[in-house]
C-alpha cells in the first residue's frame, strides 16, 4: 500500500451484533481481512473498516444495513474489488465493508429480451 492508515482496534461491539444476525463465519475483524477490503487495483487505502461482513441474502444486507445504522456506522459495497477509482473503498473506520461474494445467484435469464437479473438485485442484458 502506498499510504499508511492505522488500522482501528477491534472489540468495538458492533462485530457481535453482526455475528449474532449473519454468523460469526460471515464476519471477518481480523487485521488482514479488513485491509484486504480496504483496498482496490488503486493500491491505495483510505481508512480500514471495523468488519467486513458477507451477508447471503438481500434479506441480511438489510439487516447488516439496519446493524450499521444503529451503530453509527456507514457502508460500502464490495464486488469482486477490481475497481481502480477507490469506488467502493471506506472513507472511516467507523464503516463496515459489505463483500457481496456470497450473492452470485442468477435469478433469472430472459433469452427474448435478453435480459438477466441476478442476486443481489442488478439487472442486464447479455
Ligand atoms: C486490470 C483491470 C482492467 C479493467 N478493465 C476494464 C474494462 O475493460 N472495462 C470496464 O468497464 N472496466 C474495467 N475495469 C474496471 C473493473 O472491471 C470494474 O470496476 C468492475 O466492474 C468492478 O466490479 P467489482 O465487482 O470488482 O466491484 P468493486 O470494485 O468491488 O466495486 C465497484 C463499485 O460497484 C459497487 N458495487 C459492487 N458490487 C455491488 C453490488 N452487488 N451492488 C451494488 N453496488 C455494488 C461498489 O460499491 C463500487 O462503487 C478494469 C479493472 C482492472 C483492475
Amino acid at each position: 500500500m502506498s499510504r499508511a492508515v492505522s488500522v482501528p482496534a477491534q472489540g468495538t461491539g458492533v462485530e457481535d451484533a453482526l455475528a449474532r444476525t449473519i454468523g460469526a463465519e460471515h464476519v471477518s475483524t481480523g487485521n488482514t481481512a479488513r485491509r484486504f477490503a480496504a483496498a482496490d487495483f488503486s493500491d491505495r487505502m483510505l481508512a480500514v473498516p471495523a468488519a467486513v461482513v458477507r451477508p447471503g441474502s438481500t434479506e441480511y444486507v438489510a439487516v447488516v444495513l439496519r446493524i450499521c445504522r444503529d451503530h453509527g456506522l456507514s457502508a460500502t459495497v464490495r464486488g469482486g474489488g477490481m475497481s481502480y477509482t477507490l469506488a467502493h473503498l471506506p472513507s472511516t473506520p467507523d464503516s463496515v465493508v459489505i463483500d457481496v461474494a456470497r450473492l452470485d445467484r442468477i435469478v433469472e435469464v430472459n433469452r427474448p429480451t435478453a435480459m438477466w437479473s441476478s442476486n443481489p438485485e442488478s439487472r442486464g442484458r447479455s
